[in-house]
């Protein structure tokens, strides 16, 4: 590249580095300085990006993939969108085993991106040859050279964000952080930042975002699977149903659950009051801020920085719809999205 030409050499170096935000008006009857980690400034949008470049770099090192091979992984998500980004650009081919709950939308986007997509029914158990699971798995033991991602099992998932998100946020924070707040989903961002900023200073409170129908907080407090914790809720992302290996329960101070509508809410007032349009889980974890926020937890000297995940253009058919919300019995009596109709 001419070196008089300022220019990235492709879109993969633009990963990392998110700046923090200090957010103002959604939290200001709180003590405590509140900064918020904009995931969304990944070039594809999300924390995602983090783990994708990573796990295939690493696989690079190991000298398990090479030009041509390919990854495969079970989602419709942000970690299929990272993947496939990455894969364009290092000439992978991606597939992704994906359930046919997921709207046509998201399948259209990870297309666009050049993965390969399998639907997977979506009502047959995990153990059924057709599941997403079984699918994901039968292609990676067919296909030489190719690389499972599995996230929510997978060790690099917590090392991609030890190695980036965690040095990311103690330099930017001059090491002044008190609490880290972040939401868990395969608990990978939450552990892999938190065991740095704990290594760095072990006082450090990790406050993690679960979801009411997910089994992590009712986990981590009894180190119990308890199946009666588990219903159907909206968030993507947020929560599971089962408990992954890629969550660091030992690091995680405390947890709460925050619900769809109030976590719907928040996402709406964070770009009403400090003009972020963020994702869903933005909203959870800004919830669970102003949860933890009530229990006493911030003083007028806490640092605190909370992770938010993705970008909100993701959500319009969800979030930030009026239909969707009052669909749900959300009502938001702040936000009118009325057309407004222009008279000649
Ligand atoms: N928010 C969104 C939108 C996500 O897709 C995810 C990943 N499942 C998370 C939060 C949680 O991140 P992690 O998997 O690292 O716990």
């Amino acid at each position: 590249m001419r070196e008089d030409i300022q220019a990235y050499n492709n879109v993969l170096e633009l990963i990392g580095d998110t700046p923090l935000v200090k957010l103002n008006r959604i939290v200001e009857d709180f003590p405590g300085n509140f900064y918020a980690k904009i995931e969304s400034f990944n070039p594809g949008h999300s924390t995602k990006d983090r783990i994708a470049l990573y796990i295939i770099e690493e696989a690079e090192r190991q000298g398990i993939l090479k030009p041509g091979d390919t990854i495969i992984e079970t989602t419709s998500g942000n970690t299929g969108f990272s993947l496939a980004m990455v894969s364009v650009i290092k000439g992978y081919e991606c597939i992704l085993a994906v359930s046919s709950k997921s709207s046509k939308d998201k399948i259209a986007m990870l297309k666009n991106m050049g993965a390969k997509v399998y639907v997977c029914p979506a009502h047959v158990s995990a153990d059924d040859p057709r599941s997403y699971y079984q699918v994901a798995r039968r292609l990676h033991e067919e296909i030489k050279g190719s690389v499972y991602i599995n996230q929510y099992f997978n060790q690099l998932n917590i090392d991609a964000h030890y190695n980036s998100t965690g040095p990311e946020i103690w330099n930017q924070t001059n090491g002044k952080i008190t609490h880290l707040v972040a939401c868990c989903g395969t608990g990978g961002t939450i552990s892999g930042t938190a065991k740095y900023l704990k290594e760095q200073n072990n006082d450090i409170r990790i406050l993690g975002i679960d979801a009411y129908g997910s089994v992590l907080k009712k986990y981590h407090e009894t180190r119990e699977f308890d199946d009666k914790e588990i219903y159907p809720y909206r968030i993507e992302g947020l929560g599971k149903n089962l408990i992954p290996t890629a969550t660091d329960f030992d690091v995680i101070d405390q947890f709460e659950k925050v619900s769809d509508e109030d976590s719907a809410h928040t996402a709406r007032e964070l770009v009403r009051k400090e003009g972020l349009f963020l994702g869903y889980t933005s909203g959870a974890a800004v919830q669970g801020i102003k949860q933890f926020a009530a229990l006493g937890e911030f003083t007028e000297d806490s640092n605190i920085v909370v992770i938010l995940p993705d970008h909100g253009s993701r959500y319009m058919s969800k979030v930030f719809s009026d239909d969707w919300m009052m669909e749900q019995g959300f009502s938001d009596s702040n936000h009118e999205l009325e057309d407004i109709k222009v008279q000649f």
